[in-house]
């Protein structure tokens, strides 16, 4: 058995400004990658901003990191980089800024490459990247997966280099400015990091133990968050069940449900997290291995697959989708074998179908 991350990880209220010098350790000249009004809104960007003014480190701020970032994007902050010789990157916000940092790094630091790099397996040197997360999902701030929008595909597909930031800082306070809609789905994008971790061809009893208790720290905020009641300590417990997932999947990559949802965010625009959670109960519902899923529902306080399955569908909602999206995004994962090898049983296009809700 493996684990391997090395990112070094705070997580505490006022964590940018305790950890300032660190923060600041990386080089001479930041770039801050970040996406255009939340950071400004929650707090994340001038906290950042402060430690660096303070630590005498300059930086420049490149604010247009769409959600599902572009490799169009990630070439514009890379130019603009490149000028300004910055020697290491932040990415201050959701995992669309923390997946942008890392192949900005990876970018930067080849700056005579094409971004066709983004997607070859010959190994490159990247910038240092730090990551400041503001929404309780990806993980991606102790991952080394990036997913970029690649519009030349129509599909959304992860970078192969394999960037693991340096540094992770985590504070729960960003999210109390976050939207109940966006609280939802990026929660519901922790949770099926760890189920599909738990569920998956990798697994091995390191990944589970993140996932187990990601899985426990999930149950005790489940209610709260389909009610609208959140508790003030339930932001923190969101934000360590998002790392927690984020662990988990380092070491296993995700499986059907994510696979599938990357056509509904292209084509419909549905936002990561709600998409990967509308094929989640169905995943587990015809998850071949009962003793695995039963661990799972147990863990998350579910008497069964049903009852799980009730819970998504009041915490979602109801999304229509034109079966012929759906029939797309299941011929689009039946195709990358990257995705269908994390999921150990054969299955067909129409059982795909069936796992949406
Ligand atoms: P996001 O796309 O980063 O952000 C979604 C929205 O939330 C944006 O409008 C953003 O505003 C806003 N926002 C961010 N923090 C906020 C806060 N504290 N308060 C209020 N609004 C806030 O969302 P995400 O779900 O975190 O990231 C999704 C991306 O991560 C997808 O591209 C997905 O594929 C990828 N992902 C990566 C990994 C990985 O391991 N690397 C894993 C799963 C998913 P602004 O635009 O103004 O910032
Ligand atoms: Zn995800």
């Amino acid at each position: 058995m493996l684990y391997f991350i090395p990112t070094k990880v705070y997580c505490e209220k006022d964590c940018v400004r305790k950890h300032g010098k660190e923060l600041s350790s990386y080089g001479e000249k930041a770039m801050i990658v970040t996406g255009a009004s939340s950071s400004k809104v929650n707090g994340s960007l001038r906290d950042v901003q402060t430690v660096l003014t303070k630590e005498n480190i300059s930086y420049i701020v490149f604010d247009e990191i769409e959600e599902n970032p572009s490799i169009e994007t990630v070439m514009k902050a890379r130019d603009i980089g490149v000028k300004e010789e910055v020697d290491f990157i932040i990415g201050v916000g959701g995992g669309s800024p923390m997946d942008a940092a890392k192949a900005i790094a990876l970018m930067v630091k080849n700056p005579t490459e094409t971004g066709k790099i983004l997607y070859e397996t010959k190994p490159l040197s990247y910038l240092p990247v730090v990551c400041v997360p503001t929404t309780c999902g990806t993980g991606s701030e102790v991952t080394p997966y990036a997913i970029l929008t690649v519009h030349e595909h129509r599909m959304k597909k992860g970078m192969t280099h394999r960037i693991f930031p340096e540094l992770a800082l985590l504070d729960w306070t960003y999210l109390r400015c976050m939207s109940r809609e966006g609280l939802i789905s990026t929660a519901v994008d922790a949770l099926a990091h760890l189920i599909e971790s738990y569920l998956n061809v990798n697994a091995n009893q390191w990944n589970r133990t993140f996932s187990r208790e990601g899985l426990a720290v999930w149950a005790q905020f489940k209610e709260g968050l389909k009610n609208a009641q959140l508790l003030e300590e339930d932001y923190e417990k969101m934000l360590r069940a998002s790392t927690l997932a984020g662990m988990a999947i380092a070491h296993t990559g995700t499986s059907l449900p994510h696979g599938l949802s990357y056509t509904l965010t292209y084509e419909l625009g549905i936002p990561h997290g709600r998409a990967a959670g509308l094929y989640l109960a169905g995943f587990v519902a015809r998850y071949q291995n009962k003793e695995d899923t039963d661990a799972v529902l147990d863990l998350l306080g579910f008497e069964d697959s049903i009852k799980f399955q009730e819970y998504m569908r009041v915490l979602l909602g109801h999304t229509e989708v034109d079966e012929w999206i759906l029939r797309m995004g299941a011929q689009n994962i039946l195709a990358d074998a990257r995705k269908m090898k994390n999921y150990p049983f054969a299955i067909t296009e129409q059982e795909m179908l069936d796992m949406f809700q």
